[in-house]
């Protein structure tokens, strides 16, 4: 029965069980007075290892020039280095790497540092340029020559380019004609520059402690460092940092353009403990399961979260229903980092390493399964059959999230339409195609509700295809 939607190239991963790719994570510190600022650069790449784990880099001032320090790899392979250095220094930024754009080799891990016409600047990134490919073959044209494949590395062409003198008017001239989804930490001579697009489509935090400032892409970032009295970046600021305090300034786009923050990040990406745009991840997702619950009919035995982006939506369900919750699909965190699964037999067996059903608990019982999302459908046909296996009676799949049908042009890694299950089938019909009794989606409605009376600033195109910016025309 699979056969009929697995593609002959899926990329399994084990480490997530076919979700769309995390983007990227970036951090940085200021200090007046020099620290080890690799030591605090870790722990907040850590905390924010759950945004890629592809690449990680740190990129600090040295006297007179910007050092780095990239691998491949999880951010625990540089911990020895990064937290025994005796190194001190005032400023660094850091970046932990899902590659949206670009392949995922070393050269294009961040943080990016040059040498140009402005000084010693290095940047990291996280989003992704919507018109990425206009602006490079536009760079190109001019002979510019480009180190890397990612869309992080124009922005530099641009500030580079730039007549303008001052560096606020140098970043307002360079980012004029930029579009999409950009949060970017900066380190430029001595000064922390933190910028975020005005559709603030990504995330990005700031918070001071003993006189020195930190970034961060989410707030469980700055917890860890125990920072406290955190500031959202807004959508469509730049602040700069240096030994004259912090000097907020407001990017100016070319056209108007509304709040579209990443509805996704609430759902799926963010981390349980953080509080993004204002809502806290943890019930947000606990409500999206509420919210399911209420909509549904059906009176299960059990309640099962796929492990672990559908636990805290599981958990709303189960409650909301009054019902069982029980976590009797176990998952193997050990399995490692991500690879191509070229037959079904082999991604049967990566989803069977990583997940294993308690039969004692399932045997009999009528059980809802919670995930966030659809994907291709592959993962989660072995998962109801697993379930299947260990004897359950009934196998309903609940998502709590509209159906994925669109790709994302602003740091999303989804994958084609063709691809996306639920382009080619009805609910009932992926519900056959997987085994399942029965599947069932969060409507776009509810998850408007849901996001509560801000709903209108968030960016839902991957779910309705009604993008909120313009769409690269290459
Ligand atoms: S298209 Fe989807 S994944 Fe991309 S920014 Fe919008 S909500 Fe997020």
């Amino acid at each position: 029965m699979l056969e009929i939607y697995m593609q002959p190239e899926t990329i399994t991963t084990p480490d997530n069980l076919e979700k769309p790719g995390h983007f990227c994570g970036i951090c940085g510190i200021w200090s007046p007075l020099p620290i080890n600022v690799h030591k605090y650069t870790f722990y907040m790449l850590f905390a924010l290892q759950h945004r890629g784990q592809e690449a990680c880099g740190i990129a600090w001032q040295d006297s007179t020039r910007i050092k780095t320090d990239k691998t491949l790899g999880m951010v625990s392979q540089r911990m020895e280095t990064w937290l025994t250095t005796q190194e001190v220094s005032t400023s660094a930024i850091g970046h932990v790497r899902y590659a949206t754009h670009g392949g995922s080799g070393i050269i294009n891990a961040q943080p990016i540092a040059i040498y140009c016409n402005k000084g010693h600047i290095a940047l990291a990134h996280n989003g992704n340029l919507s018109n990425a490919n206009e602006l490079r073959e536009e760079l190109f044209n001019k002979g510019n020559i480009f180190q890397t494949t990612t869309d992080s590395e124009i922005i530099l062409h641009r500030i580079s380019h730039s007549l303008k003198q001052s560096k606020i008017d140098i970043l307002h001239d360079a980012l004029q004609g930029v579009e999409g989804a950009y949060s970017l930490c900066m380190l430029w001579d001595n000064d922390l520059i933190l910028i975020r697009d005005p559709c603030g489509f990504r995330p990005l935090y700031y918070a001071q402690k003993d006189a020195v400032w930190y970034t961060a892409s989410e707030p469980c970032a700055l917890y860890s460092i125990a920072a406290e009295n955190i500031h959202e970046v807004k959508p469509g600021e730049i602040i700069i940092i240096n030994n004259d305090g912090l000097h907020s300034y407001t990017l100016k786009p070319s056209a108007p353009l509304r709040l579209s923050h990443c509805i996704f990040e609430l759902i799926y990406f963010a981390r349980p403990d953080s509080e993004l745009f204002g809502k806290s991840i943890y019930a947000f997702r606990k409500s999206l399961g509420e919210r399911l619950a209420y909509t549904d009919d059906l009176k299960p035995d059990i309640v099962i979260p796929v492990p672990d982006s559908g636990t805290i939506a599981a958990i709303g369900y189960a409650q909301a229903k009054q019902c069982n919750f029980e976590l009797a699909l176990t998952r193997n965190h050990y399995t490692g980092r991500s690879f191509i699964l070229p037959t079904k037999n082999e991604r049967e067996f990566a989803v069977r390493m990583k997940l294993h059903p308690i039969s004692s608990i399932i045997k009999n019982k009528k059980v809802v399964l919670i995930d966030d999302s659809l994907v291709r459908g592959t993962t989660s046909g072995i998962i109801v059959a697993l379930m299947r296996e260990a004897g359950a009676k009934e196998v309903h799949l609940r998502l709590s999230s509209p159906e994925l049908k669109w790709p994302c042009y602003y740091g999303i890694d989804i994958p084609t339409r063709e691809e996306l299950i639920s382009n080619r089938l009805s609910p009932e019909a992926i519900a056959h195609a997987i085994g399942a009794d029965s599947v069932r989606f969060m409507s776009l409605e509810d998850l408007h509700t849901c996001a509560g009376h801000d709903a209108c600033n968030y960016c839902t195109a991957c779910f309705s295809g009604q993008y909120p910016t313009k769409l690269p025309s290459k």
